[in-house]
């Protein structure tokens, strides 16, 4: 089994790591006053040489975002926030609530390097309201560095001013989508916005603002602390560094892991993960939170867990690291009502197709899976997906979409075996490979 990198993780095994003074033996903020001497660009150049991409599932260069804040003769005298994403909703994700939790410093050490980078003098940690305890632990953590003088005003007699703020959400799965996080955060409703213009243009209260991610924040701290080259060690060219991954489902060891980027995903679910129950066989993978295509065991065979791999062998995404696996007993057509359930309920409402379109699906899933649909409405399921992704706000319709698509795409059998047919509608017409002959008339295996 390969050795497991211990950048981000290395003191989680450490007891009381959360506390400063515990924290501070194994290295915790001794990254800072380094990075106080640097240049503010300096800084952003090293993140910009590591390649380090933002770890909240859309995969973007951190360093490339933050040189999208306007230089200060073009931000009209105003501020530059930067807002830390603790929303973590993606059904399948738990990495970030373990690693503000576990670690709580080597995030805030972050924060605080790279508001000094971006010129920002606040910093909102934004987190889902399900995480009270996380924000307990945060705050305390906060204010013990602000004891310590990393917080604040001057910060180590620097000249640099660093504030940071916890900001708890309603428990809305949308307000991790960074637009209407952002408006949630100024106390309005959470409901996304069109881009452009991008929050580091015009964010939270009209200002430059840089959304980033939590873990994104603790990779800051190792990568100022260590070098882009060092960071580069790790990982491959084009998705450099090490990855947290939460796996759940069926494995003998669920958790949160961290892992090389690149190494073999059937490695990682067979070896570290702990593998299948005994006498089980894999029958899917969702490799990166509920949204993104589901993948079958001949793509996760010949995937490697990076941004590329994942995407060039089967369509999906390794998004937020939020792995779930499924053994042969699961119920696919039942996991997609599920699934679909939970986007109907958490749809923001403002685009008819998303609005309308998710409860729809939810509700045709729901007779598939008590046996009470036709093929047509397979039919009906895939055309309306297909009437949702791109067509809304923000990604949100797209990743209510995605499954609906993939599922029926590559596990065909799991639906028309659960439906009646009427001759009406083949595999093609939800997007799957014809096996044998099958057209609409109906004579796939399932129909047999
Ligand atoms: Fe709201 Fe859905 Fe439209 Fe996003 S896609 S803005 S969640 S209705």
């Amino acid at each position: 089994m390969a050795m497991e990198p211990s950048i981000l993780t290395s003191r989680w095994k450490i007891p009381d790591a959360h506390r400063i003074d515990v924290a501070m033996k194994h290295g915790a903020w001794a990254t800072l006053p380094a990075a106080l001497k640097m240049a503010p660009g300096e800084i952003t150049q090293v993140v910009k040489d590591s390649g380090l991409r933002g770890r909240g599932g859309a995969g973007f260069p951190t360093g490339v975002k933050w040189g999208f804040v306007p230089p200060p003769e073009k931000r009209n005298g105003k501020p530059v926030y930067l807002v830390c994403n603790a929303d973590e909703s993606e059904p399948g994700t738990f990495k970030d609530r373990y690693l503000m939790w576990k670690d709580p410093h080597m995030f805030l050490e972050g924060i605080v390097i790279s508001a000094y980078a971006i010129g920002a003098k606040a910093a909102y940690i934004y987190l889902r309201g399900e995480f009270g305890f996380v924000r307990r632990r945060v705050d305390e953590a906060i204010a013990e560095a602000r004891a310590k003088g990393f917080i604040g005003r001057n910060i180590l007699g620097s000249g640099v001013d660093v504030e940071v703020y916890t900001h708890l959400g309603a428990g809305a799965y949308i307000c991790g989508e960074e637009t209407a996080l952002l408006s949630s955060l100024e106390g309005k409703k959470g409901q996304p916005k069109l881009k452009p213009p991008f929050p580091a243009v015009e964010g939270a209260w009209r200002a430059p603002t840089i959304v980033n991610n939590v873990e994104t924040m603790a990779a800051v701290t190792w990568i100022v602390g260590h070098g882009a080259a060092a960071y580069r060690e790790f990982g491959t060219e084009k998705s450099p560094g090490t990855k947290l991954l939460s796996v759940s489902g069926h494995v003998l060891k669920p958790g949160v892991y961290e892992i090389d980027m690149g190494i073999p995903m059937m490695d990682f679910i067979m070896d570290t993960a702990g593998g299948l129950r005994p006498g089980r066989k894999l029958k899917a993978v969702v490799p990166g939170g509920s949204s993104v295509p589901i993948m079958t065991p001949d793509e996760v065979a010949r995937a490697t867990i990076d941004y590329e791999s994942i995407h060039e062998v089967s369509g999906s995404y390794l998004g937020s690291g939020g792995m779930i696996v499924m053994d042969d007993t699961t119920d696919l057509a039942e996991g997609l009502a599920n699934l679909l359930r939970f986007y109907a309920h958490e749809s923001c409402g403002q685009c008819t197709p998303c609005r309308e379109g998710t409860g729809w699906m939810f509700r045709i899933l729901k007779r598939v899976k008590e046996g009470r649909a036709t093929d047509v409405d397979l039919a009906t399921l895939k055309n309306l997906a297909d009437n949702i992704h791109s067509k809304t706000i923000c990604f949100f319709g797209a990743s209510a979409a995605m499954p609906v698509q993939s599922w029926l795409k590559k596990f065909p059998d799991e639906f028309f075996g659960r439906v009646h047919r009427t001759g009406k509608v083949g595999y093609a017409d939800v997007g799957a490979e014809p096996p044998g002959g099958d057209k609409p008339g109906g004579t796939t295996q399932a129909a047999k």
